[in-house]
């Protein structure tokens, strides 16, 4: 399976969020990174075949995205989910099998199945309504995975998640990403550092990396530095570095500095992680 993005614009009236973007993916978990703005919605918009690019294509397995045998194929979690709130969960969940085109048959144990594996099995007859952000999330992704698609799309899965809910979609994505394509939009770093098979970096449209998490830290070797600072010289890092986190401790504060340069002579070499590569790149802590 592949799934082949070739040179993608999208001019709206005053932006252009997307500025020629290629970039091919086959199976396993990708994670698309960026601060907001940068153009991960409209790039999901366009894999999923609902917003129509100004320039380029998207192609799976060499025929363009779009259509009704596409749709079969696609698992998708919108940003803003809106369900139906007098639907029950599982109501809800046998409408979209319908709307996938699965058949009841099928559909009766695939639904209690992915209605335990998001943990929602007790509320199956409660109405959505009445969910909380969380659970109305876990039920978008049972909704996006019903009809075992070969390309799952997630736009900012784990907004709602408590880090409980987040380690169990973590592993639910794991079990899935060893037979499909999975592409998970997210501005949380945690999400992808154990993951992801590669992380694609997206700034103001443009596509600045595509690669493994292992590999852009190691690129970020040299670039990670930890210093003793008192409160007046965190003043100072502060306005002149990105710093990944400052500890308190016995009135002085252990710093993280992402920097080309050494901050301090005093300053060692920390080793880098996926955190401190997003703060490279966008400069702002998550
Ligand atoms: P992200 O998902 O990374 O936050 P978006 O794809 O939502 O980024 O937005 C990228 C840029 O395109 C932003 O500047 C946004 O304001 C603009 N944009 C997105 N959708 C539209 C639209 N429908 N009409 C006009 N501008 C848009």
């Amino acid at each position: 399976m592949q799934l082949e993005i070739s040179n993608i614009s999208k001019q709206y009236p005053k932006t252009l969020a997307l500025d020629n973007v290629s970039v091919t993916l086959d199976c396993g978990l990708y994670g698309l990174l960026g601060p907001n703005g940068a153009g991960k919605t409209t790039l999901i918009s366009i894999i999923t075949a609902l917003v129509q690019p100004t320039a380029g294509t998207v192609r799976y397995n060499g025929k363009p995205v779009g259509g009704r045998d596409y749709m079969r194929i696609l698992g998708f979690l919108p940003q803003d989910p809106r369900f139906y709130a007098n639907f029950t969960a599982e109501e809800f969940l046998r409408y979209m099998a319908a709307m996938k085109g699965l058949d009841r048959k099928t559909a009766k144990p695939r639904i209690a199945d992915l209605l335990e594996q998001v943990n929602l099995t007790e509320h199956k007859h409660k109405k959505i309504g009445a969910f909380s952000g969380g659970m109305r999330q876990r039920l978008g992704i049972a909704q996006a995975i019903l009809n075992d698609p070969e390309i799952l799309i997630l736009d900012e899965p784990t907004a709602g998640l408590d880090p409980k809910e987040r380690v169990r979609f973590r592993n639910l994505l794991s079990r899935l990403s060893g037979d499909r394509i999975i592409l998970l939009a997210t501005h949380i770093v945690s999400d992808l550092e154990c993951a992801a098979k590669e992380v694609i970096l997206l700034r103001e449209g443009r596509l600045l990396q595509k690669a493994s998490p292992l590999s852009l830290q190691s690129a970020l070797a040299g670039k990670v530095w930890l210093v003793q600072a008192d409160e007046t010289e965190l003043g100072q890092y502060t306005a002149r570095f990105i710093i990944a986190n400052a500890a308190a401790a016995d009135g002085k504060y252990a710093l993280r500095i992402v920097s080309d340069e050494k901050p301090h002579p005093s300053a060692v070499p920390g080793q880098p992680r996926l955190e401190d590569v997003y703060l490279y790149y966008f400069g702002e802590p998550t």
